[in-house]
């Protein structure tokens, strides 16, 4: 029987039983978040400081707090889309393994899945926290410092930076994170990948190792990807156009 490419995944996605899934910048576009790498992305507004620089420099904790604080907006007022929404109806369904994202927006959790299914492989934009004694300390208490004082907020409790929970660059992401993104890619039999170009150490690495452990691997984004010939199919196109069609038809039967 021949089926057609969107038969075929749908029937994919009705068969499996532990999906996991892969997202990047593509999967939140559709709520108005930026793509950082993209033509017009944060990283050609604004330039990343790279953590040791945090330490090290006022100027570059003031130029990274100026960023965090102009671009907060499009992330305190971001809601999930119908991609966000329809990965929830995965887990209603008890078959969402777990969801490993390169996004910041907390975007997954806000949408319903549960936090123990997400690991937020660059951190999180929602929270921020003590560099040094690791208090939680909330972007109010931050912004407030900022905006009154006019300089980078400190913890309330030790006196330490503050630093909302993104991981910068040359910040190490922790070892566990890495530990149970490879058994989630070792242990799913479908591994779905969406929104990203897959060009960042580590997440891009565990679709390889899913599908080196047997599990089928589709790519869904929005331009063509390289080095991904190992997967076993790629589609161009919007996760929030897609993707709800597909899992909508898994979950309650194709019509
Ligand atoms: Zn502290």
């Amino acid at each position: 029987m021949n089926l057609s490419s969107d038969q075929q995944i749908r029937a994919w996605f009705g068969g499996a039983k532990r999906i996991l899934m892969v997202t990047g910048a593509g999967f939140s576009t559709g709520s108005g978040i930026s793509d950082y790498r993209s033509p017009g992305g944060i990283w050609e507004r604004y330039q990343p400081v790279p953590i040791q620089k945090f330490f090290v420099s006022h100027e570059a904790r003031m130029r990274y707090w100026q960023y965090k604080v102009e671009t907060r907006e499009e992330f305190a007022g971001a809601a999930p889309n119908a991609a966000h929404r329809s990965l929830v109806e995965l887990q209603s369904d008890g078959r969402l393994l777990g969801v490993l994202t390169q996004n910041v927006d907390g975007l997954h959790q806000k949408a319903g899945i549960s936090e123990e299914r997400v690991i937020e492989f660059h951190g999180s934009n929602a929270r921020v926290g003590c560099l040094d004694c690791g208090e939680e300390a909330g972007w109010d208490h931050a912004l407030k410092q900022w905006e009154s004082e006019n300089r980078p907020p400190t913890c309330h409790a030790c006196g330490g930076w503050l630093k909302p929970r993104t991981i910068s660059f040359g910040q190490e992401i922790p070892i566990s994170w890495m530990e149970r993104a490879s058994q989630w890619a070792r242990s799913c039999d479908f591994c779905v990948v969406v929104g990203t170009s897959l060009s960042v150490a580590p997440a891009s690495e565990y679709p390889r190792l899913a599908h080196q452990m047997g599990a089928r691997v589709l790519i869904l984004n929005r331009t063509p990807i390289s080095g991904v010939q190992w997967a076993d199919r790629i589609v161009f196109g919007e996760a929030e156009e897609r993707l709800p069609r597909w899992i909508r038809d898994s979950v309650s039967g194709p019509d």
